[in-house]
């Protein structure tokens, strides 16, 4: 299965330049890829001036020209191929759209409650985002993306001597490989940021987890941020506690009713455990969490709410 659509862009920010070309775009975003302009993470861009010949089989790239379609009123695109010569171009096959880098920043900045316009330190490859409330206690969050080589010296000139602060790299990948010596370290965003239902919702106890799991001796570690996976497998036990008395609910009353007393939401769940909903969907995709899965497909089932005779013991 391809990625979703936010990891798939979240990666391509890390190319330059950060595009899709049409094949491409339909190929990770399906036909229409407008609900993604509409959410802010693509802009349409220019069409292409460029199109592949297939006709004549060696795949060559080349220039297409537009032609003004007097009658119609419209512009007509051809391929003029040097080997097999002119083809009408598909006008959909030159759409183009680019990751809007700026907008993806905004609500990054809006899910971690900073104000303020960011400061592009080097252009379009890293900008300071301002400070963020983490719990008690804020964190400067800096932005980069497709740091190579000759922004690099650049990049770590900004960072240097940053150690508290953390840069958020689109993709874990890129933050796995970022090393500066006293510099910040590096959180994928999507370690610490979920698509919502509008924008992005930020989890700030996983980006400090992040920190104190990426150096351990760090500041980062200092304030008390548990363990990552202290915390993820905690939170996973809280869920199941909530989840078995559901449960046991559940099935007095399909005894009473013979109905499936509606399973709770995701987001009744992180309401319920007093954690966020981000929290909920990762710690049911944690490969520790065989058990909360069990009883969250138990409480969709009837019959099996029915059987439902409390929690399995985890001999040993
Ligand atoms: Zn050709």
């Amino acid at each position: 299965m391809s990625p979703d659509p936010w990891t798939t862009i979240l990666r391509r920010l890390d190319d330059d330049p950060p595009w899709f070309y049409a094949e491409e775009a339909r190929a990770a975003f399906g036909k229409d890829a407008t609900p993604l302009v509409v959410r802010g993470w693509l802009k349409r861009m220019p069409p292409s001036g460029t199109a592949t010949c297939w006709s004549c089989g060696d795949g060559a790239v080349q220039r297409v020209v537009s032609l003004w379609d007097e009658k119609e009123r419209l512009p007509r695109w051809y391929l003029p191929c040097r080997r097999c010569g002119p083809h009408p171009v598909d006008p959909e096959s030159l759409e183009c759209w680019a990751v809007d880098v700026d907008r993806i920043l905004a609500q990054l900045r809006l899910a971690a409650g900073i104000r303020g316009q960011p400061t592009e330190l080097v252009e379009g490859r890293l900008w300071d985002l301002g400070r963020a409330g983490l719990g008690r206690r804020q964190r400067r969050l800096y932005f980069g993306r497709a740091i190579h080589d000759r922004h690099r010296a650049a990049a770590h000139a900004e960072l240097a001597g940053k150690a508290k602060a953390a840069l958020l790299l689109p993709a874990d990948g890129a933050a796995a490989r970022w090393r500066l010596d006293g510099g910040p370290v590096a959180v994928a965003v999507e370690a610490a940021f979920a698509p919502a239902a509008d924008g992005l919702a930020f989890d700030p106890d996983a980006l400090e987890a992040c920190l104190a799991e990426a150096d351990p001796a760090g500041p980062a570690a200092r304030p008390k941020a548990a363990p990552r996976r202290g915390t993820r497998l905690d939170k996973i036990e809280r869920l199941v506690r909530v989840l078995t008395d559901h449960l046991a609910a559940a099935r007095d009353h399909a005894a009473a009713t013979r109905r499936l007393l509606p399973r709770p939401t995701q987001k009744q769940l992180a309401l319920q455990a007093g954690m966020s909903g981000v929290d909920v969907s990762r710690c049911l995709h944690d490969p520790a969490a065989r058990e909360l899965r069990l009883y969250w497909a138990v409480a969709d089932d009837l019959d099996q709410v029915l059987n439902w005779r409390g929690r399995i013991s985890r001999g040993g």
